[in-house]
């Protein structure tokens, strides 16, 4: 009998993020007491200011069909959002706006990647990248880091990856899962690389307006022209606006890939939700550093009580991320105790002991290729960080 499904259906993993929220989400529903430290979304509302613009949108009879890339005054608000916080040119008809930054990515990568090509990516990293890059018969090649680097690829590491067939590498700063934030200096460094050896940039700056520690976000496109004529520009309106749901991302590039993705969305999904990106366009037009600074100030609090208590706890240590709301602590201090009789043997065994013993529900790093440590999202309340640290520091000390 012919197989039922495409080698691409067999072979692609379900996203372990996703699925980890939604099992805490379950558990939550048959009555236990867990507390989530899985879920990358922020614990607040989407503010008033951006479903105002959704609410009149409906009203006003915004409910057709746009232009497939999207509604120019939402890339106009894109293309000057660019330019004033992140200093990069993109003319709205260098925008598209897609289903959330995934969608982006996975248009980026659909319009630039041939099977047989290679994708440098730097790890630990998000768990959709290698799988997007492997949908499209593309190789993802990884360049690890680890924290006596904070995080961040060795530029020798990276050049060694290079072969004749890699055609891009990608670039996640502020990094989810590590929080490391790359400085003028690494990106410099990644330019060079890409302007030598003719790569994409992938650059995905979600968590832009999440930096602490007085470090700050810079766009590798804004560089220089010849580096900005090799770089994707991925970012949405998720994780600073809160608008998880509303499923809005973008992307701006240079104009063959643009037209590209542009195209192949027309045969995908179409335009982005009508009334999610008047709700989009709202959050952009009324942002202000107060609301950014807001956002900024909560998440620091919350990520340095998430720090100081994980390293109150005998075999967990972690450095202060500076970026996203991701602490990524290194759990290899457990591995190899007991529990009930049962060894822990890796950071899977660490999460699923944390799940069971205390009720704490955290993200291993096998999904982020990086085992050994545990994803720990801070966007949550302060009491729930509190409870949570107390309850993983009592589960510990019950191992032997
Ligand atoms: N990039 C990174 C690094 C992320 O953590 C996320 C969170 N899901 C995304 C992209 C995608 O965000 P969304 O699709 O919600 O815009
Ligand atoms: N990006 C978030 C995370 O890493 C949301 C889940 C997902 O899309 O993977 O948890």
């Amino acid at each position: 009998m012919r197989r039922l499904l495409s080698e691409r259906a067999r072979q692609v993993q379900p996203s372990l993020t996703l699925a980890l929220t939604a099992q805490a989400q379950e558990l939550r529903r048959q009555g236990k007491d867990i507390l989530s430290f899985t879920a990358g979304e922020p614990d607040f509302d989407t503010p008033d200011f951006a479903k105002t613009g959704a609410l009149e949108a409906i009203h006003a009879g915004y409910t057709k069909y746009t232009p497939t890339p999207g509604i120019l005054p939402l890339r106009e608000a894109i293309s000057a959002k660019f330019e004033r916080e992140n200093g990069l040119r993109y003319a709205p008809d260098q925008i598209v706006v897609s289903c959330g930054a995934k969608h982006s990515l996975f248009g980026a990568f659909m319009a630039i990647l041939d099977p047989g090509d290679e994708v440098i990516i730097p790890t630990p990293c998000w768990v959709s990248y290698p799988e997007q890059v492997r949908l499209m018969g593309a190789t993802p090649v990884f360049v690890p880091a680890d924290e006596s680097t904070d995080f961040l690829p060795d530029y020798d590491a990276l050049r060694r990856a290079l072969t004749q067939r890699t055609k891009a590498i990608v670039l996640n700063t502020p990094c989810n899962p590590t929080g490391a934030v790359y400085s003028r200096q690494h990106l410099k460094a990644i330019a060079s690389l890409a302007l030598t050896h003719d790569l994409w940039i992938v650059a995905d700056e979600i968590y832009e307006h999440l930096t602490y520690d007085g470090s700050t976000h810079e766009s590798i496109g804004a560089l220089s022209k010849e580096v900005l004529n090799r770089t994707i520009t991925v970012n949405g309106v998720s994780k600073s606006f809160a608008m998880t749901g509303w499923r809005i991302g973008y992307l701006g590039a240079p104009p063959e890939v643009v037209r590209a993705v542009s195209c192949l969305q027309d045969q995908m999904t179409s335009n982005a939700c009508t009334i999610a990106q008047h709700a989009a366009l709202a959050a952009l037009q009324n942002a202000d550093s107060q609301w950014y600074d807001s956002v900024r100030m909560t998440f620091d609090r919350r990520r340095q009580r998430m720090v100081e208590g994980l390293n109150r706890i005998e075999g967990i240590r972690c450095g202060a991320p500076r970026g996203a709301f991701y602490v990524f602590a290194n759990v290899q201090g457990l591995i190899g105790r007991r529990w009930q009789g049962r060894v822990l043997e890796s950071s899977a065994d660490v999460a699923a002991f944390l799940l069971e013993a205390a009720g704490v529900a955290t993200v291993p790093g096998e999904g982020f290729h990086a085992p050994g440590y545990l994803r720990l999202s801070y966007a949550t309340s302060e009491a729930v960080i509190q409870a949570g640290i107390e309850r993983m520091a009592e589960a510990v000390s019950q191992l032997k």
